[in-house]
């Protein structure tokens, strides 16, 4: 299955995709939900990220390649960093070039979307906390990063969090081919089994630190190939089995 959440007039609703249709959903798919009658058009409706989490959770570093361009040894435990609510963006949505910034990075991922609320949850037990996986954007100010030893300023700004474009329930995160597209170029493409510590792990990992709750993410890293983008570009993010989330770059 695969949820949607969209704007119609002034209404949040969630949905499930049925061929080219949106099939509305009664109530909420983190809580109470059931199937509706109504069927709605995607071009008639603004699809928004497809849950709306109190914190983002990342990993960072964990893809071998990528902890290799980044000149980093391989982590012995996950590198975990926050990004706060306020940096959600939507599938077509506009990520904001900060004006104090000079070299803003793209990073495909896998994102975990949390079911249900998850506190100190053991590694075997972790799927059944899991709704299911979208494609993330970790949009990140390298300069500022860098700079700064800490990583939240660089990962945090509004705009830098873009989510979607839907929750797919039925995939295997050990086995997904994902890539990442810079005005159509082929710029990272690789698939999850290359993850340092696996989508399990890292629910017991940060539910070990934080209370999960119901629409919260884990970012789970990404592969090699990260690079620079600029204002007028068109990003993509595509996971095989999921979708693809689009996003331009313009001027913050
Ligand atoms: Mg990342």
């Amino acid at each position: 299955m695969k949820f949607v959440r969209f704007q119609q007039g002034a209404a949040v609703r969630y949905g499930v995709l049925e061929g080219e249709n949106i099939r509305v959903v009664e109530g909420d798919i983190f809580a109470k939900w059931a199937m509706g009658n109504q069927t709605v058009k995607p071009e008639a409706v603004k699809l928004l990220a497809p849950c709306a989490p109190s914190k983002g959770v990342c990993i960072g570093l964990n893809y071998y390649g990528h902890a290799n361009e980044m000149k980093s040894a391989i982590p012995k435990q996950p590198l975990m960093f926050l990004k706060p609510s306020s940096a959600l963006n939507h599938p077509g949505g506009a990520i904001e070039y900060p004006a104090i910034s000079q070299n803003l990075h793209y990073e495909a991922e896998l994102v975990v979307v949390i079911g249900k609320q998850a506190r100190n949850v053991p590694a075997a037990a972790a799927r059944d906390y899991i709704l299911g996986y979208t494609c993330g954007n970790d949009v990140t100010a390298r300069d500022i990063q860098m700079n700064d030893g800490q990583w939240t300023r660089g990962k945090s700004f509004d705009t830098f969090m873009p989510l979607g474009p839907c929750i797919a329930t039925d995939v295997d995160p050990a086995d997904i081919d994902l890539k990442l597209t810079l005005n159509g170029e082929s710029k990272q493409a690789s698939n999850t089994r290359d993850l340092i510590f696996k989508v399990e792990d890292l629910v017991a990992f940060v539910s070990q630190v934080m209370t999960l709750y119901p629409g919260d993410i884990i970012m789970t890293g990404t592969p090699a190939g990260v690079g620079p983008m600029q204002i007028g570009d068109t990003v993509a993010v595509e996971l095989a089995g999921i979708g693809r989330l689009e996003n331009i770059i313009v001027k913050g």
